[in-house]
């Protein structure tokens, strides 16, 4: 349910309708709207549980949620969430790209990376340390030296490093180093994860798992909310179908979908959505005009000499024509880049 306050209501009367919600046995999250404020009370439903919240003083009205996702939904907050990390905004009017080599591979790689996507306009450095390989025979990352490199890359450059944390184990010591901790697409139903993510409090990048559907994304993305952390983006990195002429299929219907079912950032992902570099480009265009909030695109200065995904990396060149057709895009549907 959702208890929605009076414009007016005192922070009293929110106290006591906090403190009723626990008595019900449910949980309460307090949303800060601009114009009023509202109280989620989640848990199993209780008879009476809603005129008892109605009654009380300072209330407008009680509401039921009906998505099962319940913190993520439009129901509980219309406004949008931005989401900021150091120089990266997503969600605002300005698109927040994120860039950089699917793996940190060496100093030189990611630091002139980082200093070509900052000059070309990205304001996120991504670059994986602890690398989700389909074979356990391929280049498994620089793990803890990867995280140093990258920020080393921060300290240079002033982006934000996302990044990768595959265990709940690992979370600390990501996110000593991150700006963003990104739970990759083979671990979106990973709950301790997801849990441990959300507990330690940095913004999540979070991205669809290959065969999940819309309303299992967003029960994912519900357990780290749940912890109390409202930082999460949504990434729409491409699905498993029949198709294969690209690595996956791209659906990007799921960014105005996403936007009319929560109100959470969405980001896109062309490189892993394809798979082929020569496609990248062109559904970044199509991403922005989707309404993308934020872009995520693999860059390498040799993609040729990769030791991950290089044939959807792009080189710099290319990402710099990217940037300027994506800016094109991005103020003819409003948005800037
Ligand atoms: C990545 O972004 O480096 C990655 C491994 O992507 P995904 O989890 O979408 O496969
Ligand atoms: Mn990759």
């Amino acid at each position: 349910m959702i208890v929605v306050m009076q414009p007016d209501a005192s922070q009293a009367q929110l106290d006591t309708v906090v403190e009723r919600v626990h008595l019900l046995g449910l949980r309460s999250h307090i949303i800060v709207g601009v114009e009023r404020t509202v109280v989620a009370a989640l848990g199993e439903k209780r008879d009476g549980a809603k005129q008892a919240l109605e009654t009380l003083e300072g209330v407008d009205k009680v509401v039921p949620i009906l998505a099962p996702f319940k913190m993520a939904s439009t129901e509980v907050k219309k406004e949008r969430t931005q989401v900021q990390a150091q120089s990266l905004t997503v969600g605002g009017t300005r698109i927040g790209v994120i860039a950089g080599p699917c793996s940190v591979e060496s100093r030189e790689q990611i630091l002139d990376i980082a200093h070509m996507i900052k000059e070309a306009g990205a304001t996120g450095l991504r670059g994986g340390a602890f690398k989700p390989r389909t074979s356990p025979y391929s280049f498994q990352g620089l793990k803890e030296k990867g995280l140093e490199l990258l920020a080393l890359a921060r300290e240079e450059t002033g982006l934000a490093v996302v990044t990768e944390v595959m265990a709940p184990e690992q979370v600390a010591l990501v996110a000593n180093y991150a700006d963003v901790l990104q739970v990759g697409a083979r671990n979106m139903q990973n709950y301790p994860l997801l849990e441990a993510v959300g507990e330690c409090g940095l913004p999540v990048l979070l991205k669809r798992g290959p065969s999940a559907t819309m309303e299992e994304f967003l029960l994912a993305a519900e357990y780290v909310l749940k912890t109390g952390n409202h930082n999460v983006m949504l990434c729409e990195r491409g699905i498993r179908t029949f198709e294969d002429h690209t690595r996956f299929t791209l659906p990007l219907a799921s960014v105005p979908f996403l936007h009319q079912t929560t109100h959470l950032p969405v980001v896109v992902d062309p490189s892993h959505g394809t798979g082929k570099a020569s496609l990248v480009a062109t559904m970044a265009r199509a991403a922005v005009a989707a309404g993308a909030d934020g872009l995520m695109i693999e860059v390498h200065p040799d993609p040729g000499k990769a030791l991950s995904d290089g044939f959807q990396a792009l080189t710099p060149p290319v990402f710099r024509q990217m940037m300027a057709e994506c800016r094109k895009v991005a103020a003819a549907v409003g948005r800037e880049l």
